[in-house]
């Protein structure tokens, strides 16, 4: 009988996620006004190092992200000044729910769930309600050599990027955040999930180039440049990544 009502109450909170996700996914890419993301930093490890980085950033920090999409979309034939703002939250200082590693279905759907839980206790308010919310968990490189593979919940308006808190690494920082905004905006990844390497033609930034390698840009939803068969480098700068077609039909740029 419990047990019944338990599981009827997991569904009825999963519908209710599930159909104000879908409403609000309808919102974000109609693209009729312009989409409102805060980026929340976040020290991960506890470090100086990771401390210092996010008290050096400034709004002007992260305006590339702004610049960038805006340019994209314009290339994509949207007509909008200003398709995207990206703004600077307060610092968080409590850590959202750890990702599961491999894990079951349900582990990935509780983790989900148990993120939403967390973005909703946590996240402050800021002077305009965001559209989409990215938390910006930093590292010291000096101590972690890797970060966890970052998680944009498709379609719920939340992600996590993971990242090095090295002023170096500030601009693949950006490279990574957009990857995971435009995650939770419906993109999906154009990458070998085995080995990592860009899949053709999709992952491509210009996959008509001859000869085909070495590529010069990302796309960034592949988010490394095919450099050969064998290798792809991760990008410095958003500079060095597009978005290519089949992500920007995702996202709703290209309703063709
Ligand atoms: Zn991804």
């Amino acid at each position: 009988m419990y047990k019944r009502l338990r599981i009827g109450i997991l569904l009825f909170i999963l519908l209710t996620v599930a159909i104000s996700a879908w409403r609000a996914n309808a919102k974000v890419t109609g693209w009729k006004s312009t989409l409102q993301v805060a980026l929340f930093p976040i020290n991960a490890d506890g470090s100086t190092a990771s401390q210092r980085y996010i008290e050096a950033l400034q709004p002007e920090s992260i305006e590339p992200i702004s610049k960038y999409l805006g340019e994209q979309a314009s290339a994509h034939g949207l007509q909008m000044l200003y398709p995207v703002r990206v703004s600077l939250g307060p610092v968080i200082r409590t850590l959202p729910p750890p990702q599961p590693r491999g894990g079951s279905a349900l582990d990935a759907i509780r983790w989900s769930l148990s993120m939403r839980w967390w973005a909703w206790r946590h996240t402050p308010a800021t002077a305009i309600h965001p559209d989409v919310r990215l938390y910006l968990l930093y590292y010291d490189p000096a101590t972690h050599t890797s970060v966890p593979d970052s998680a944009g919940l498709a379609k719920g308006q939340i992600g996590i990027a993971h990242l090095f808190a090295t002023r170096t690494m500030h601009g693949s920082n950006l490279v990574v955040s957009t990857h995971e905004l435009l995650h939770t905006l419906g993109a999906t990844d154009k990458y070998e999930p085995r080995n990592g390497l860009p899949r053709f033609p999709e992952g491509y930034a210009e996959p008509a180039r001859t000869p085909r390698l070495p590529q010069l840009q990302a796309e960034i939803m592949a988010g490394r440049i095919p450099r050969d068969e064998e290798h792809a480098e991760i990008p410095v700068s958003l500079d060095e990544t597009l978005i290519g077609p089949v992500t920007a039909r995702e996202i709703g740029w290209a309703r063709q």
